[in-house]
């Protein structure tokens, strides 16, 4: 057989394969016929929708690749769920699409986990090295909360007591967060919250765009996974992310917006807060839109 000849059947024969394996990612996200002409359900809807049909069957799936929208998960009833331990995150089965599983999860691994699909997930990311703040970091921080969350907070990305814990918003920015969660009568654990980038960034700098291009089809995973109903966006370097502008957090927040199809409140970052507490009463008037939005009482009304 001619070089070219042995070129061409080795092309044909990873095309097929990829084939293969795309046509068994469409079937766990129970896909039956494949019709001609571009596929009608967004790539996240699938992957929500393998999640669930890995979940039931206690596998694992593929993350979304980044796109318009995300899927709104089927609502389960919230309330506590009982996180996967690290060895089974470990003990996963192989990701579809024939990834190669991550490494075995460290205890700090697993929260933020508390349902397959998130599990699935976090061993997609496993020990991510795909940007450059993979060597300055002690933890990488998922996220934390309910898997099956009304609410999203996501933040910029982990500081020092984040990156030490493990968790997101736990330095004095965090206690803040969570006094203004209570305040919209949540719980801390019955929403989730996490970062657009999952690492420190050094010195904690902004994250820069190619770290966050890297990082940010995890955090739209995160969401397809959960299906909030609302994502609160918490200072401008979140909001600018996710809206992919450049327009002041200050005329940005207050304004309901829309990220992958679900709605999006951004508002000051409880750091800001801290450093300009006259700013409170703003941020305050933002919880209080999105908790009408949540049909959850406001207080004063
Ligand atoms: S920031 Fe995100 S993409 Fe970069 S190494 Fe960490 S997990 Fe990976």
């Amino acid at each position: 057989m001619s070089e070219d000849a042995k070129g061409t059947r080795e092309t044909v024969a990873e095309a097929a394969e990829e084939l293969v394996r795309h046509l068994v990612w469409l079937e766990a996200a129970g896909v039956r016929e494949v019709p001609p002409g571009k596929p009608k359900c967004p790539p996240a809807q699938l992957a929500a929708r393998a999640a669930r049909a890995q979940e039931a069957a206690g596998g694992a799936v593929a993350v979304p690749p980044p796109g318009p929208s995300i899927a709104r998960a089927e609502r389960q009833p919230s309330g506590p769920v009982s996180a996967p331990t690290a060895a089974r995150v470990a003990a996963a089965p192989r990701l579809a699409g024939g990834a190669t599983p991550a490494p075995a999860a460290r205890p700090s691994a697993a929260k933020g986990c508390g349902s397959e699909a998130l599990v699935a997930v976090r061993r997609e990311i496993g020990e991510c090295a795909r940007c450059k703040l993979a060597g300055g970091r002690t933890n990488l921080v998922f996220g934390v909360g309910n898997p099956r969350a009304e609410l999203v907070f996501v933040g910029e990305g982990p500081g020092e007591d984040e990156d030490l814990s493990g968790e997101p918003f736990v330095g004095r920015a965090g206690q803040l967060l969570t006094k203004m969660i209570e305040a919209m009568g949540y719980r801390r654990e019955e929403v989730y919250i996490a970062n657009v980038v999952k690492c420190r960034p050094p010195g904690n700098r902004n994250p820069e765009p190619d770290e966050i291009a890297a990082c940010e089809p995890f955090l739209r995973a995160q969401l397809a996974a959960i299906g909030p109903k609302v994502i609160v966006a918490l200072g401008k370097f979140a909001a600018h992310t996710l809206l992919r502008e450049t327009t002041p957090i200050s005329k940005l927040r207050g304004r309901w917006r829309e990220y992958a199809g679900v709605k999006l409140m951004p508002t000051f970052h409880p750091a800001y807060l801290l450093r300009s507490p006259e700013e409170k009463r703003k941020a305050w008037e933002d919880l209080q839109a999105t908790m009408r939005e949540l049909g959850r009482p406001v207080p004063g009304r």
